[in-house]
């Protein structure tokens, strides 16, 4: 027998059983309600992602990560899937401030000396410093960003790509 003579079988006993089950009488000491699989599967998800988004603002700490992610989203985790190992290390280290930047190296005590920035040599070398303040690399944050001067909110809403090409051009965490 063809698959495709199976497939429309298929979906005629398939059919079949629907309606046979739409016509049975419901009983039983529960109330039952006719509820589609997809509709409690998308009211789950929708239930899940408020709750993760509120557990994700109630969280006192995380401040560096709260600077530069809005809240986890699905969005983001299937742009990260499509890249490769060491670019998504590298978009999530500037995210949530984990990285080789000097002020969290030092902090980490990788590095010894000062933690003065490397390419304007004013402020500290911070990640809220390299993405949106230092005037060495304003010019290279518009390219990317379209703008010199972005607000944390700007860098938070920019895309991972366009994140990960600034921080490779810059050649701070290389
Ligand atoms: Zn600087």
């Amino acid at each position: 027998m063809g698959a495709r003579i199976q497939r429309i079988l298929g979906i005629e006993k398939a059919n079949s059983l629907a309606i046979l089950a739409a016509l049975q009488t419901l009983f039983g000491p529960e109330l039952f309600a006719a509820v589609p699989a997809t509709a409690v599967k998308r009211e789950l998800n929708s239930w899940v992602q408020k709750e993760h988004r509120k557990k994700w603002s109630c969280t006192p700490a995380l401040r560096q990560s709260k600077l530069f992610i809005r809240w986890p989203d699905k969005k983001t985790i299937t742009e990260l899937i499509g890249l490769s190992r060491n670019s998504v290390r590298r978009i999530v280290a500037l995210r949530t401030g984990h990285n080789l930047l000097r002020r969290h190296a030092k902090l980490m005590g990788i590095v010894k000396g000062n933690d003065i920035c490397r390419k304007c040599g004013e402020e500290q070398e911070t990640t809220e410093h390299i993405l949106c303040e230092c005037p060495a690399l304003a010019s290279l944050r518009h390219t990317f960003f379209g703008t010199g001067f972005p607000t944390t909110e700007e860098i938070m809403s920019s895309n991972n790509k366009a994140l990960l090409f600034f921080i490779n051009k810059t050649g701070l965490l290389d």
